[in-house]
């Protein structure tokens, strides 16, 4: 560790005098300004910068307009340290760490395996911005396919395509939710929904029929958004996966009103799919409403139920539902509603047919990444987070998952 850090140190130096850019020419020291007229050279300007040895100083010349006073200075667009006091290697460090864990968390770890001495609130302003610039880039592509103007993905065909969307709360800082209902009647909301899609293919299934996902094809995609903005989202993610040339094309979630008419607008042509899970907690809760505190009767319920669930006879089940009769107004009232979701939902839940054709019937890798994407980072004791931080982090955690991470410094150095 002491010979690294010697070794960080005369790096450092060494790196401060290749940073030492020469005067212009006499016959070069004016520049075109955004104005439209000439910005002059002044004299050479330093600023400290902190680099993967340590911090070092870069002198470049400086160029004012007379007309707008407006200055540039052309080397820090050059070594892309425009407005920052961090180098790239460093940016994509902080960025890197920002991500994984707790702001403060990954200021330790700069100390730890970077030897670099950085506040948290720089962990956390980096994080945010990358993780804001990557979002924007994506927002880009997003008005490119609304525009139908992206390029055709080619690739090997995919067998089965599967779009899976969900939704999980953040908590989020005051201001966010004013004027927002809770869950509860009267009480304020302390989170807001993040909406998060994945994107997975599948080749083969195993002796007994069952799905296998290959391996290491999931990206996941997320927002705090409205549903419409994030149907485009999603579209986008699956365009890349190769939506268009996928043999057969599956739309899984839950329940819940939105992710249909998302996926209705935006993937027509797919097969729709409820839940198994979901559906079957809707059973349960049924149960449990029907013969309070007697288990007996509520298994034997639910034995019934699930069969016809389970083997898709979804008529059976709602008319069943819908036979009740009870004296308790609002527990009928809750009844008539469960039979309102399975009857809606019917078509998506034709599972002998979905495992005939050795589908997934169950959306436990979105779940998963509802946890391990957002959850792990975002739902920690103690946060609240801003809509536009927490929008900032996911995209940057969606990145490095996806393993586009690279990608965004590939296009930056270009
Ligand atoms: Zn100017």
């Amino acid at each position: 560790m002491a010979v690294r850090s010697a070794m960080h140190q005369a790096g450092a130096a060494a790196l401060t005098e290749l940073l030492r850019f020469a005067a212009p020419a006499a016959d070069q020291r004016t520049i075109p300004c955004s104005c439209g007229r000439q910005a002059h050279y002044h004299p050479q300007r330093s600023k400290p910068i902190l680099t993967a040895l340590g911090k070092v100083e870069v002198s470049r010349p400086y160029y004012l307009c007379p007309d707008c006073h407006s200055g540039q200075f052309p080397a820090d667009i050059e070594l892309d340290i425009e407005n920052t006091e961090y180098s790239p290697g460093v940016r994509r460090m902080l960025a890197m760490v920002g991500q994984e864990a707790p702001f403060e968390h990954g200021r330790r770890q700069m100390k730890l395996l970077a030897d670099l001495e950085v506040t948290t609130k720089a962990v956390e302003r980096t994080a945010e911005a990358i993780g804001a610039d990557i979002a924007a880039g994506e927002q880009q592509e997003i008005q490119r396919a609304v525009q139908l103007d992206l390029p055709i993905v080619v690739g090997e065909p995919v067998p089965i395509l599967y779009v899976l969307m969900d939704g999980t709360g953040v908590p989020v800082v005051r201001k966010e939710t004013e004027g927002r209902r809770g869950k509860n009647e009267g009480e304020p909301a302390h989170t807001r929904e993040v909406k998060l899609g994945c994107v997975f293919t599948q080749t083969k299934w195993d002796v007994k029929g069952y799905p296998i996902r290959d391996l290491d094809s999931t990206t996941y995609t997320g927002a705090i958004e409205t549903a419409e903005e994030f149907g485009k989202r999603i579209y986008l993610e699956a365009w890349k996966r190769g939506w268009s040339r996928a043999a057969k094309k599956v739309v899984m979630g839950d329940g819940s009103e939105w992710i249909w008419n998302q996926a209705q607008l935006h993937f027509p042509d797919a097969t729709q799919i409820v839940d198994l899970y979901h559906g079957s907690q809707h059973l349960w809760e049924s149960a449990r409403k029907l013969h309070p505190n007697d288990e007996v009767s509520q298994n034997r319920w639910i034995m019934i139920h699930q069969a016809w669930l389970e083997n898709g006879k979804i008529e059976t089940l709602v008319s069943s539902l819908r036979s009740i009769e009870t004296s308790h107004a609002e527990l009928g009232m809750k009844i008539r509603t469960e039979a309102d979701y399975f009857e809606k939902n019917a078509e998506r839940m034709r599972y002998p047919e979905f495992r005939r054709q050795h589908l997934f019937v169950g959306t436990g890798v979105i779940e998963a990444g509802c946890k391990t994407m957002i959850g792990a980072r975002c739902k920690r004791s103690g946060m609240f987070w801003t809509v536009r931080g927490a929008n900032a982090i996911l995209a940057l955690r969606c990145c490095q998952f996806n393993g586009r991470f690279e990608d965004y410094w590939e296009a930056r150095r270009a």
